[in-house]
């Protein structure tokens, strides 16, 4: 059985908006697993609104806290951020839910004002900072096809065994990527303020924007049972890979107009020098060849057939300073 527990309300013009959470299972590990940070992340709420429907008798020890309509003013229209002005007064503040973390946590006890969106964060913090590990899932939104990642952020001031076991649940996520990011606690992100109250949080980022969202779907919820496997909060065998770690994405475009032509895929390893794509004109002609400066991976890569100047045709997932 779960339970349906109301976080905080919200009374607005339009009535009454509550964050709420399901809450499965009992006793420790407890996990919180939270999507809708991002309302118009489809994929990541569908995942999330799955485990609340399937979850029950299947828990096999500790908790798992379910949020899945986190930004609930942004989820209500399918928005990334809290509709303006519909639900934030002014434009200029802060409307992603994902950006207002770090003032959440520097204002947990204060009395000062936040507005709606960092409210949301901060009831968001004070539950979930109790918790042994979290899941945050989002995933990618725009055009293109993008490879499945975990994520995680690692920055001055989170504890060693805090990103040990970030990197742990990384490695038993089953995704052949992971990216482990240097400091964005400017960010505010809700992946870089928890781990510094030690609680480990991993991110998935899975495509989604390209009309492959049924087996998006399956690989997804793969990756998450995996994680509550490993932790043994789900019975069963996880799949353990020694993922590819990158730290950075080089964005690559194109300098001119016509039609592409791909010579990578999604996933492959590439070297400096190698040709990405060329880019034809109507006669077939070659007008510029795109080519690697970079060694590492196809992170993500355009579904467009045509391409303009300034284009993005692929992202390139790669090692920079800091780790290897
Ligand atoms: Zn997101």
């Amino acid at each position: 059985m779960s339970t349906e527990k109301t976080l905080k309300k919200f009374k607005t013009v339009e009535g009454t908006f509550e964050l709420t959470k399901h809450v499965f299972g009992q006793g420790s590990p407890t996990c919180g697993v939270i999507s809708g940070v991002h309302g118009d992340e489809f994929l990541a709420r569908k995942v999330a609104e799955h485990l609340k429907e399937n979850l029950d008798n299947r828990v096999f020890n500790g908790t798992v806290h379910i949020v899945s309509d986190a930004n609930i003013f942004a989820c209500d229209e399918g928005r990334r951020m809290t509709p303006w002005p519909r639900f934030e007064k002014n434009e200029g503040e802060m409307r992603d839910l994902n950006r207002c973390f770090k003032t959440a946590f520097e204002n947990m006890k204060s009395k000062n004002k936040l507005n709606t969106t960092q409210l949301i964060a901060r009831e968001i913090l004070r539950d979930f900072k109790k918790f042994d590990f979290v899941l945050d899932l989002h995933n990618a939104t725009s055009g293109g096809f993008k490879v499945d990642q975990t994520r995680l952020k690692v920055s001055n001031g989170i504890p060693q065994e805090t990103i040990i076991e970030m990197e742990k649940m990384a490695k038993n996520s089953g995704t052949d990527f992971v990216m482990r990011s240097a400091p964005s606690w400017l960010g505010g992100t809700l992946s870089s303020i928890l781990p510094l109250l030690k609680v480990p949080v991993i991110t998935f980022e899975v495509s989604g924007g390209s009309g492959r969202d049924k087996k998006d779907f399956e690989n997804y919820m793969g990756y998450v049972e995996n994680v509550l496997k490993f932790k043994e909060v789900l019975d069963g065998e996880n799949v353990f890979k020694e993922p590819y770690f990158f730290d950075q994405i080089i964005p690559v475009y194109s300098d001119s107009y016509g039609h592409l032509k791909l010579f990578v895929e999604l996933g492959e390893f590439i070297y400096p020098g190698k040709t990405i794509a060329l880019i034809l004109d109507d006669e077939g002609n070659a007008v510029e060849e795109i080519y690697s400066e970079h060694e590492g991976f196809i992170e993500s890569i355009t579904d467009s057939k045509e391409v303009i100047e300034g284009s993005r045709i692929v992202n390139i997932g790669s090692n920079g300073e800091g780790f290897k």
